[in-house]
């Protein structure tokens, strides 16, 4: 099984490759609609690279799901897509095996096979939202319904702000790009993209700064609660926000280690950009017995 497609479903985004020994030999990055534009992206780069049909499709998409029967449930961020049985879907058209997991876990699992190959970790995805994934002892650890390592969904402050999700106080509620994008509405006035807050708080303007001290705080709180449950060996970041990595890593790493006995190593993604959708062609490895 080596002829492989990858499908990165992102809120935004959506990026489609055929993958060859961790290689992508031929790809497109298209804004997310829904099965029929994933459908010719995937026979596009089949006609690029030459191959009659894949040996497997893997798909990872930020949306709760039924990974037994492959479908996408209520994702208010991909109206394309609720309801959508995305692997008979493509197991129509293509033929091959098809594979759907949760975004966050084929990044995971795209670290396991062709970033860093740790084999206890937690990736951490910190963009708009927070999402993550944990490998321990080599295996992808997926849960009842395959959504385990949701850590921004931890809950850290009881009384803190409404969550997406509906809970209060959950890490991604504090730390998310669009919860500081929220805050930032709600104390300066202005709508300013979470980027836009990191780099005020970088020039010293005092509420800008206490948002991104209070996120890095949570954060490296929720990374403490993680590690002294699973003492993983890496703690791995991807996602829009590690642009500032600079400024916010340290930050997280100091908020980590006064909270926690243990000394993960903490670093970026080896696989930039491409983690999910590299993660998601190498999903048909790891994908658990359900
Ligand atoms: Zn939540």
């Amino acid at each position: 099984m080596e002829r492989l497609i990858g499908v990165d479903i992102g809120g935004t985004r959506t990026r489609v490759g055929a993958v060859w020994e961790g290689q992508i030999l031929a790809r497109r990055t298209f804004p997310t609609r829904g099965l029929v534009e994933v459908k010719e992206a995937v026979a596009e780069v089949l006609r690029e690279v030459g191959w009659e049909r894949p040996d497997a499709i893997g798909v990872g998409a930020p949306a709760p799901m039924d990974m037994r029967q492959g479908l996408i449930l209520n994702a208010p961020n991909l109206p394309h897509w609720n309801g959508v049985n995305v692997v008979d879907g493509l197991k129509e058209a293509f033929h091959c095996p098809v594979f759907l997991g949760n975004d966050a876990n084929c990044a995971a699992v795209g670290e396991l096979v062709y970033g860093w190959k740790a084999k206890d970790f937690l990736y951490v995805t910190w963009s708009t939202g927070i999402g993550g994934g944990v490998v321990s002892g080599g295996r992808v650890i997926w849960g009842v319904t395959g959504q385990a390592g949701e850590i921004g969904h931890i809950p850290l402050r009881p009384e803190g702000p409404r969550c997406r999700c509906g809970k209060k106080g959950c890490l991604e509620a504090i730390a998310g790009g669009a919860a500081l994008s929220d805050r930032a509405l709600e104390r300066l006035g202005e709508r300013l993209s979470a980027a836009e807050l990191v780099e005020q708080a970088r020039k010293g303007k005092p509420i800008p700064l206490a948002l991104i001290d209070e996120a890095c705080q949570a954060m490296g709180q929720a990374l403490a609660i993680v590690a002294e449950l699973l003492e993983p060996e890496m703690i791995i970041f991807g996602g829009g926000l590690t642009n500032s990595w600079d400024f916010l890593g340290p930050k997280v790493v100091e908020a980590m280690r006064a909270m926690s006995r243990l000394r993960p190593r903490v670093e970026l993604t080896r696989l930039g950009d491409d983690v999910g959708l590299l993660g998601a062609a190498a999903l048909p490895f790891h994908f658990p017995e359900l």
